[in-house]
Formats: C-alpha cells, sequence, structure tokens
C-alpha cells in the first residue's frame, strides 16, 4: 500500500494523487496530515516548495467531503496573501472536488466583484480568498460563515509582512469559535506565534525545516559588476542559459519596466509581473510563462513566495532584496519538489550590504564567479559600522 493510501484520505483526494502522481508525502504532509485529520489545529513551518499546500488541503477537503458524506453542512475558508497563490490553490480544489456535489469560490481583488457574489451565493464549501476583498465582502454583508468549521491562514508570514493583520484579525473575529485552525508558514517569526495564541486552540507546531536554509538541489552563485554593467552582465547571462526558463527578479515596479524594455530593445521577449497591473495581466503573464511561450519573466517580490510555477531553471536576481529572507523566497522559486535549480545574482557596490545579511541567513558563503567579462571586485562589508545609531 502506498503511503499516501495508509494516511486513509478521502477517495477523491486519493485520486488527485494518483493523477499527479506523487509517489509519497513529503516530510511536512506526512506529520500535519494524520493531525489534521484528527481535527487537531496545527501550526505548521516548513520552507518553501516543501508542498505545504497539499499538507493542509488533503485532510481538510477529506474531512470536509466525509461531512458531506454524512449529510453534515460544513465550510473551509483559506486565506492567502496574493492573487496567485489564490488561483493556484483554487485550482487544485477544483480539481479534487470535479467529481463531487461540493464547489469553491474564489474572492479575489482586482475582479469584477459582481461574479463573486453570484459565486458565493450560489456555492461555497470552499472559500480561497485573499484579505482584502473579503473584508470588502463580508463588511458588505454578502458571506456567511454560520457553517465554517475549518479555516486555513496560508503562507501566514507573507501575510504579516503584507500588513494583513488588522484584516486577519476583522476575518477571523467574523468566524465562529468553534472550528479548526491551521497556520502555515515558511518561516516562524515572534509575530506569527503571537497570532497562533490569538487564533488557534492547544495548536500542535510541526516544524521540519525553517526558511532560512537553502534547498540544496538550487546551485547559487554571485556575479559581481559595477552598477552600469549590470544590463551587459544580464544580456550575456541570458546568453549563456539561453535553453533555461528564466525568472527575473527587480527591487521595484520601475526596475521591472526598464529590465523589460531592455530586453525588448535586444529581441528578447519577456513577461512581467507587478502590482500596478491588472490581474487580468498577471494572469497572462504567468500563463504564457509556465506554458513556455516565453522564456523570461519580469517580477518584484510579488512573486516571490507562495506561487508555484513549474520548470523555472534559473533565478536572476538583479539586485539583491534588502531583506534576506526574500532571497531565500525568491530562489526558491526554483528547485522545487526536488528538481534542480539555478540562482545568479547580481551584485554592485550596492548590494554588498544585502549580501553580507543573506550569507550570515543562511550560514553559508555563496560562490563568486570571477571568470565573467564585467567582474570588478568588491570587498563584503565584514560586519555593521560601529557607530550605529543607539537604541532609544
Ligand atoms: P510550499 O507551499 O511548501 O512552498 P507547494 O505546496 O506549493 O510548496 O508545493 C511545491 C511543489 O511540490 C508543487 O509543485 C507540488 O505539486 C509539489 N508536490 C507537493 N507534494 C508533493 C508530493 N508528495 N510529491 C511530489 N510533489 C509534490
Ligand atoms: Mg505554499
Amino acid at each position: 500500500m502506498s503511503k499516501f493510501k495508509q494516511l486513509q484520505l478521502h477517495n477523491l483526494v486519493d485520486s488527485f494523487i494518483l493523477k499527479s502522481g506523487y509517489k509519497e508525502p513529503t516530510e511536512i504532509q506526512a506529520n500535519a496530515i494524520p493531525l489534521l485529520l484528527d481535527g487537531l489545529d496545527i501550526l505548521g513551518i516548513a520552507k518553501t516548495g516543501s508542498g505545504k499546500t497539499a499538507a493542509f488541503l488533503f485532510p481538510l477537503l477529506s474531512r470536509l467531503l466525509n461531512d458531506f458524506d454524512r449529510g453534515d453542512q460544513s465550510k473551509l475558508l483559506i486565506l492567502s496573501p496574493t492573487r496567485e497563490l489564490a488561483i493556484q490553490t483554487h485550482e487544485i480544489i477544483n480539481s479534487i472536488l470535479e467529481y463531487s456535489s461540493l464547489s469553491s469560490s474564489l474572492i479575489i481583488g482586482g475582479v469584477s466583484k459582481r461574479a463573486q457574489i453570484d459565486s458565493l451565493s450560489s456555492y461555497g464549501q470552499v472559500i480561497v480568498a485573499t484579505p482584502g476583498r473579503l473584508v470588502d465582502l463580508i463588511k458588505d454583508g454578502l458571506v456567511n460563515f454560520d457553517d465554517l468549521s475549518y479555516f486555513v491562514l496560508d503562507e501566514a508570514d507573507m501575510m504579516l509582512d503584507m500588513g494583513f493583520k488588522d484584516d486577519i484579525d476583522f476575518i477571523v473575529s467574523k468566524l465562529p469559535v468553534k472550528r479548526q485552525t491551521a497556520l502555515i508558514s515558511a518561516t516562524m517569526p515572534k509575530a506569527i506565534e503571537k497570532i497562533s495564541s490569538s487564533i488557534q486552540i492547544d495548536p500542535k507546531k510541526i516544524e521540519i525545516e525553517r526558511e532560512s536554509t537553502v534547498n540544496q538541489n538550487i546551485d547559487q552563485s554571485v556575479y559581481f559588476c559595477l552598477e552600469e554593467n549590470k544590463n551587459y552582465l544580464l544580456l550575456s547571462l541570458l546568453e549563456q542559459f539561453s535553453d533555461m526558463q528564466v525568472l527575473i527578479f527587480c527591487k521595484a515596479k520601475y526596475g521591472v519596466r526598464e529590465v523589460v524594455d531592455l530586453l525588448k530593445r535586444s529581441q528578447i521577449e519577456a513577461s512581467e509581473i507587478h502590482s500596478d497591473l491588472t490581474q487580468a495581466q498577471r494572469n497572462e503573464a504567468i500563463h504564457f510563462y509556465s506554458n513556455k511561450e516565453v522564456r523570461v519573466l519580469v517580477a518584484t517580490d510579488i512573486a516571490s513566495r507562495g506561487i508555484d510555477i513549474g520548470g523555472i531553471d534559473l533565478v536572476i536576481n538583479f539586485n539583491l532584496p534588502e531583506d534576506a529572507t526574500y532571497y531565500v523566497h525568491r530562489i526558491g522559486r526554483t528547485g522545487r519538489a526536488n528538481n534542480n535549480g539555478l540562482a545568479l545574482s547580481l551584485c554592485s557596490d550596492k548590494d554588498m550590504p544585502f549580501l553580507r545579511n543573506i550569507q550570515k541567513l543562511i550560514g553559508e558563503n555563496i560562490s563568486v564567479v570571477r571568470d565573467q567579462p564585467f567582474h570588478h571586485e568588491f570587498q563584503i562589508p565584514s560586519k555593521k559600522k560601529k557607530n550605529r545609531r543607539r537604541r532609544r
């Protein structure tokens, strides 16, 4: 009997597992699934790409389906930090529920409220939502959580980073107190512990490996160059790795635009993702990129967490992120589910302090590629300046 079979998930979930070709549960899945099936609250922490989505979806959808088979009404609410992640989670749910009488609705910003309101009134045993739009609909009196039994806060650390704390508190205040809650996170800052104790009851903590560790199957290097040479270096890397599917991260929206323009001038077609685009444009960009109709996707950190696009071979950081944890999230877009990945970072003098912080976080020195035409030697500052501002 396969290891998944032993977990005794609902047979529609088993069919999905078979169809997906998953051979055995990942570590977080093996640990979380039995506890969630038992009705316990969990606080699940495991790094990006470790299969956290299925770790909560498989058991909670199984419970929901079992409830329905018994004739009981129940609902599952999943909060996701970004629209892209909500869409992906919703697609998996639809695939599992395809041959059941249950349905799922997607509540995200950037699209018409009307269609969402219609889908809520007609279906909605499962609701996948981003916090902002859900708060709007609750305030309009359009969502009813009376039958809600299961609640998931996915990528909770990112939610907090994105400033959703108040929205989450508001939403939770509208949920029945008697419910099962799963809190899922890639990192474990203090704020997560706090939110856990405020929304969960005696949760079982499952900590596999936190996000500060990089997947061993991602090969990382840094390229030192002058800021004004980054454009040339980027083009030469795209040429060198011309057979690869590439995701390029830039610091801000204007950075993304500049890189896309640069690529256009060099006849390289690229899609882009940042917060100035409509949701339809963002979906289209991901669609073309996942189908490999374009080889390059240029994005801000909006794409650095949660979303799972298969087949990304290479992540290029055009700049390093100021927050070291974002580096780990960004490069975690490649090397997913035991595939190999490559992560290259372009570093000018401006990036050096960030590089120091990243190396400290991941506990290793990233190798420098010196044999390249734009190499410029820089020193990585060894520690913070002495005249740090005194604590107030
Ligand atoms: P996380 O939320 O931890 O970042 P995801 O849930 O997005 O990770 O899963 C990452 C990838 O691993 C997805 O492409 C998913 O299809 C795949 N995956 C999940 N569970 C398994 C499994 N048991 N066997 C093989 N692949 C899996
Ligand atoms: Mg996830």
